[in-house]
């Protein structure tokens, strides 16, 4: 690698944006392109939650718990208020199941140093008095978080321009250009741009912006449809979700057969954000009628005090899904220069900071503190298509080799 690479970030969302914060403050050499605008993919239609519990015990926890420790200091730095607030996070439990299921994980978490703990319905109830007595319990942790997704992108995306990143927004990439098996640029509606290295970050669409390279990369959109009533007293205090939504979240069959579980949190201005579907519809960002009676109809259930509240708004983002629940972090081995930084399905927000120092550390070519290869975009067999991509015209040199269909190695 030269010693002073530009390089080319697709996406403004808030991964590609916080890794092109954490490259320019260490001056290098940095544009990032957005096909919209930024933060008008999922990290525009979101809630905010930077929840360790709903994370895989192991490496995933890690990140979300590293993550976290970055925002503490983040907000002060980011040139936007990105209302960061450790409220703590409550996972509620309401059959003896997933009481026996909260238990193991707890213990999980507990073993490698998280804070949390189980707590019966009485504690629950002195915590969040708005609950419903269905609720028989709820596994607690006090570091569990919320921040403004809006305003964290939109954050990091001055704070690298502050840092000579060039942004040019409402700029799709088209294409993307090879030599000698190199990438070597992408082709943009507003004409080629040329870059020793390439992050594909563009999110739900990731694995569009791969084919354009002639490789398939699984990353599949997985909607989540989110209502969100008028600005209201305060009625929850924490953030919150139900064990069925972790469930849900790592199982699509069990999505599917036993319902998708609850999220709620009440934002600094008093609006409840209610969500979320997990639905394969393909890229397809509009509400339906069930989706959004389903979220209201779970979430009254669990707090009352909702009747008061009138639904003012419903949206809907596309979570960067993968087969395996991790993001794909890294250099693709079977095209050079040609990086990954997306996948992050419902933790993109939570894990933004950790991602964005993780990938600038890579991208520098320096040791990033937390070992990427579990996070390898190669743990896939990365089929690769007829080839899409464009040649570099000087050479025409031709697409990768092929590889088999995109599944877990
Ligand atoms: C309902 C819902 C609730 C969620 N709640 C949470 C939560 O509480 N906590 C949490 O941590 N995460 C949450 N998430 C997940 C989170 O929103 C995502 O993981 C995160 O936003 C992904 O960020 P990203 O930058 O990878 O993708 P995106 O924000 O989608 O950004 C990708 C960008 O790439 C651009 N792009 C695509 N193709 C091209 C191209 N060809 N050229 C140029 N640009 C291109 C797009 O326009 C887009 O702006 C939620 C998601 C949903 C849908």
């Amino acid at each position: 690698m030269r010693s002073s690479p530009h390089i080319l970030i697709i996406g403004g969302g808030v991964i590609g944006t916080s890794i092109a914060c954490h490259l320019a403050v260490q001056g290098a050499k940095v544009t990032l392109v957005e096909a919209r605008d930024l933060a008008s993919g999922s990290s525009g239609a979101c809630d905010g939650l930077v929840f360790l519990q709903s994370k895989k015990p192991g490496v995933h926890l890690q990140m979300a718990m590293e993550s976290l420790k970055r925002f503490t200091t983040l907000q002060n730095q980011l040139p936007v208020p990105v209302e960061f607030i450790q409220t703590g996070g409550l996972v509620t439990i309401e059959t003896p199941e997933e009481y026996r299921a909260m238990k193991t994980c707890v213990q999980d978490q507990q073993a490698i140093g998280l804070d949390v703990q189980l707590l019966d319905r009485d504690q629950v109830l002195k915590k969040e008095p708005g609950l419903s007595r269905r609720i028989i319990g709820a596994a607690y942790s006090p570091l569990d978080a919320k921040i403004n997704p809006i305003n964290l992108t939109l954050g990091f995306a001055l704070a690298a321009r502050k840092h000579h990143a060039r942004i040019l927004t409402r700029t799709p990439v088209t294409e993307i250009l090879v030599k000698h098996n190199r990438v070597t640029g992408v082709v943009t509606s507003h004409g080629s741009i040329h870059a020793d290295l390439v992050v594909n970050a563009a999110g739900a669409a990731a694995g569009s912006v791969a084919r354009m390279a002639g490789i398939q990369m699984p990353v599949v959109p997985r909607r989540g449809q989110i209502a969100v009533t008028h600005a209201g007293p305060p009625v929850l205090h924490h953030c919150l979700i139900s064990a069925g939504y972790i469930a849900a979240k790592y199982n699509p069959d069990l999505a599917r057969t036993a319902g998708q579980g609850i999220s709620m949190e009440q934002t600094k201005t008093g609006n409840l954000l209610l969500g979320a579907t997990r639905e394969f519809v393909g890229f397809d960002t509009g509400n339906t009628l069930p989706g959004i009676r389903n979220i209201i109809t779970n979430a009254a259930a669990r707090l009352p005090a909702l009747a008061s509240f009138q639904i003012i708004r419903t949206f809907a983002g596309l979570r960067p899904w993968t087969p395996d629940g991790l993001p794909i972090l890294g250099p693709v081995s079977a095209l050079d220069g040609f990086v990954m930084a997306a996948g992050h399905e419902g933790d993109g927000i939570a894990l933004s900071a950790i991602t964005g120092e993780l990938m600038a550390a890579f991208l520098l070519d320096r040791k990033p503190g937390i070992p990427l290869d579990c996070f390898s975009p190669d743990r896939f067999d990365l089929h690769t298509t007829d080839p899409m991509r464009r040649t570099d015209p000087e050479t025409r040199q031709p697409a990768v080799q092929t590889a088999p269909q995109g599944r877990i190695r």
